[in-house]
């Protein structure tokens, strides 16, 4: 399969007129994710991050459902309004892309990438220990070896 010809969807959890959307070429880049910004919003210990360029992803159902918090002033972080889930964001220093909370995408898909490092670590919960996968580890943000 080649970039272009990939196709990852993902949905919100409502089960009526689910928030859709989709992206059509391999991420940039996927990072694991342990800053309070994701954590805390999403009540999880970690977050998953598939960075896709925003020519490639596109929002193809229930859009009006959509509703934006803003966890800082340049950060705009999409959920669905009515059952909460919470799909992707945006980040002012990011511009050409929409960073995905990869969970949020159907699990028999391929992502099209694997997660290559940890960012900010030091904002770990203290009740989740990081598990030794050899990945490099980062106490705040750090962009990816992985760029071409
Ligand atoms: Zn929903
Ligand atoms: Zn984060």
């Amino acid at each position: 399969m080649s970039d272009q010809s990939m196709r990852v969807t993902g949905h919100c959890r409502c089960e009526n007129n689910p928030v859709r959307f989709e992206y059509t070429k391999k991420p940039f880049e996927v990072h694991y994710c342990l800053c309070t910004d994701c954590t805390d919003t999403c009540g999880g210990a970690l977050a998953i991050i598939a960075v896709v360029e925003r020519k490639a992803f596109r929002i193809t159902d229930g859009e009006n459902k959509i509703k934006n918090y803003d966890t800082k002033p340049t950060c705009h972080r999409r959920f669905c309004g009515e059952c909460g889930c919470h799909m992707f964001l945006y980040v002012d220093a990011f511009p050409d892309f929409v960073l995905v909370h990869v969970p949020t995408l159907e699990r028999s898909q391929d992502v099209g990438q694997k997660p290559d490092r940890w960012v900010f670590t030091r904002s770990k919960h203290p009740m989740f220990t990081i598990p030794d996968d050899g990945l490099p580890r980062h106490e705040g943000w750090a962009g990816t070896a992985n760029a071409a």
